[in-house]
């Protein structure tokens, strides 16, 4: 509505006080047709106008309204309670399509074929599976052709014929109450529903709709190196469309389960692996954990807690880069023995009296590892 203060509705007209209904019904239609969004798109301040121009036809059409506007102006109407009306209408589309009668500029008509809208589903794999790539099948609820009839809506064998209420147009007029008076709107047929066309004897599986839901299963391939969260779409396999229109899409979003043994980090694979003192000073021939179940690595001597070894190519493949993988990185796990036997302690004090500082010293910085840590 208007920010600033409303103006005279017979300048935004443009009639003079006396003006009678005729002519006020003439200006405004006139101001309508000229200051239509639909028809002023280049012209941002359009709608205001074409707003301010429907605030002033309702004042004025409306002889109780417009004797309280010619004594008290505007302040006489909103101490009235008697605002402005439109809200009912939604937009100023609707506003114009109310008063001029729908489809006058444009509007839809609503008979005819209408695509199926379109489902989501999710499919759930192990990380192993979206490695390989999997077939998934999804079992879901959706709108089909009946069976019975393959969507017509007749018993099969029953003449269908043309609706007795709209003669076969689809469209009733509908007469209603507005602040411009008397309106007239085309609306979907009630009985026929649009279709213009009847089934004589309603199908006696779907009740003459055409269409019912029914569970379908639908097989989708997950293909290798898909990501947790990514979109698969179907097309084509929504649900089904009416009187004729294409069905919808189906959406898969692929939902990959967290694996205990990695994390993913885009195509690598991370996995943490745990060494003793012994293993990590004087190295180890060892297994990881991999997709494939498991990968021979060799740990060096010296290995610090905290190390990142590299398994090249055992890691995600790349997502349509046939061929392309990740690598396995493992992060290396020094544990240092809660609980030792006599035997134990008494090795690991022998081994710390032989250790001197300069053989702690590491080849990094100790920032310089940090770094290293966190960043990657
Ligand atoms: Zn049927
Ligand atoms: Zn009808």
């Amino acid at each position: 509505m208007a920010s600033t203060r409303p103006r005279d509705p017979y300048e935004v007209l443009g009639v003079p006080r006396g003006a009678d209904e005729t002519q006020i019904k003439k200006a405004f239609r006139r101001l309508a047709r000229e200051l239509h969004p639909d028809v002023n798109a280049h012209d941002p301040g359009a709608e205001e106008k074409f707003k301010e121009a429907a605030e002033a036809y309702e004042i004025l059409s409306d002889a109780e309204r417009r004797a309280t506007y010619d004594r008290y102006g505007h302040e006489g109407l909103r101490s009235g309670g008697m605002g402005p009306n439109f809200e009912g209408f939604g937009s100023i589309s609707d506003l114009f399509d109310a008063f001029f009668g729908g489809g006058g500029f444009g509007g839809a008509s609503r008979t005819g074929p209408v695509q199926g809208s379109d489902i989501a589903v999710s499919a759930d794999v192990e990380l192993a599976q979206a490695a390989s790539g999997a077939s998934v099948d999804l079992n879901f609820e959706a709108i089909d052709a009946c069976e019975r009839c393959h969507g017509n809506g007749a018993e099969p064998g029953t003449p269908i014929t043309t609706c007795a209420r709209c003669g076969g147009a689809g469209m009733l007029q509908a007469v209603s109450r507005s602040p411009f008076g008397q309106v007239v709107r085309q609306v979907p047929c009630d009985v026929c529903g649009g279709d213009g066309r009847l089934p004589e004897t309603p199908c006696e599986r779907c009740e003459g709709r055409g269409r019912e839901v029914r569970r379908r299963t639908v097989a989708v391939d997950v293909p290798a190196g898909i990501a947790d969260g990514q979109r698969i779409r179907l097309s084509g396999h929504g649900h089904a469309g009416e009187r004729g229109g294409p069905p919808g899409d189906l959406y898969v979003r692929v939902r990959v389960r967290p694996d205990e043994r990695f994390v993913r980090d885009g195509d690598h694979l991370v996995t943490v692996l745990d060494v003793s003192a012994p293993q990590a000073a004087l190295g180890a021939d060892l297994q990881v954990p991999s997709l494939d179940g498991g990968h021979e690595l060799e740990l060096p001597a010296g290995t610090q807690p905290g190390e990142i070894l590299r398994v090249r190519g055992q890691g995600m493949p790349v997502l349509r880069r046939p061929g392309r993988r990740g690598d396995l990185r493992v992060v290396v796990n020094v544990v240092t023995p809660r609980r030792l036997t006599r035997e134990q302690r008494d090795l690991m004090q022998r081994l710390g009296a032989t250790m001197r500082p300069e053989d702690l010293r590491s080849d990094e910085s100790v920032l310089g590892r940090l770094k290293r840590l966190l960043g990657g």
